[in-house]
């Protein structure tokens, strides 16, 4: 990989908003957005977040959802970099953290191609805070001590497949983001490799904000239970889901 001198003095930040609850975002991402000239910026779980910009700062819809990009990421790629040739304090904002599923490190391999600074502001991501507002601790001692955060956008038996299956027979927590529309695919896949049917499962749509909605179930029933809640979701299929009991405190 090339990395040209800097050419101008502009910075792009790829920064993390946090989940949703807009009082999850860090000082740091707030005191770049108060400041912020242009801001390129996804489908976000607070849109409020914008209000914080400055009058005069321009803000570009790339829309990105769940997987699905109306406009697609070497455009967006381009479009950040365009903006880091006309201004000065560039903030491309992501859902959650610029580097969990947020393609935040292929756009900054982008940039360093073409000798454009780059920070990198980190989120909350919803992986671990999204299971906390609905009360399930990613991890537990005495219960379970890892936990791994998958796609769940990439169907399996996908030739190209990244994931290994066979390694979630075990007791960690799973935590799949953008999962909710193969969650039937999900869950008959981990019966499928030997997880108990009365396995528990939660999913969690619209996490951290007032129209949180949390169905919990089995591995056997979620997709049923869960057919209409909306993105974003995210899927906790471990046995802190129980722990939920207890520990429901926001929704
Ligand atoms: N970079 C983000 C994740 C991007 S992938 C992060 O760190 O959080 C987008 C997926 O994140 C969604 O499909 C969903 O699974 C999950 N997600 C993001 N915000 C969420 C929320 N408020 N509630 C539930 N799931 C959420």
């Amino acid at each position: 990989m090339t990395n040209k001198k800097s050419k101008n003095s502009s910075t792009v930040y790829l920064l993390g908003a946090g989940p949703g609850d807009i009082e999850l975002m860090t000082i740091k991402s707030l005191k770049l957005i108060k400041k912020a000239q242009i801001i390129i910026y996804d489908r976000l779980a607070n849109p409020d977040i914008l209000k914080e910009a400055p009058k005069d700062c321009e803000f570009v819809d790339v829309g990105k959802t769940d997987g699905k990009h109306p406009v697609k990421q070497p455009e967006i790629n381009e479009i950040i970099y365009q903006s880091s040739l006309k201004y000065k304090n560039v903030v491309r904002l992501k859902g959650g953290d610029p580097f969990v599923f947020g393609r935040g490190g292929e756009e900054a391999i982008y940039l360093k191609e073409r000798g454009i600074k780059f920070d990198i502001v980190p989120g909350i991501t919803s992986a671990i805070s999204v299971p906390a507002y609905a009360g399930i601790p990613v991890t537990q001692r005495g219960v379970v001590s890892s936990f791994r955060v998958i796609t769940g956008h990439e169907a399996p038996g996908k030739a190209t497949s990244q994931i290994d299956w066979s390694s979630f027979a075990t007791d960690e927590t799973l935590v799949f983001l953008m999962g909710l529309h193969n969650i039937k695919i999900i869950t008959s896949k981990l019966i499928a490799i030997g997880k108990s049917k009365d396995y528990p499962v939660a999913v969690i749509s619209k996490g951290t904000t007032k129209d949180q909605k949390v169905v919990v179930g089995t591995l056997e029933n979620i997709a049923k239970k869960a057919k209409n809640l909306d993105t974003p979701a995210l899927i906790v299929v471990g046995k802190v889901v129980s722990l939920r009991e207890d520990l429901r405190w926001f929704d």
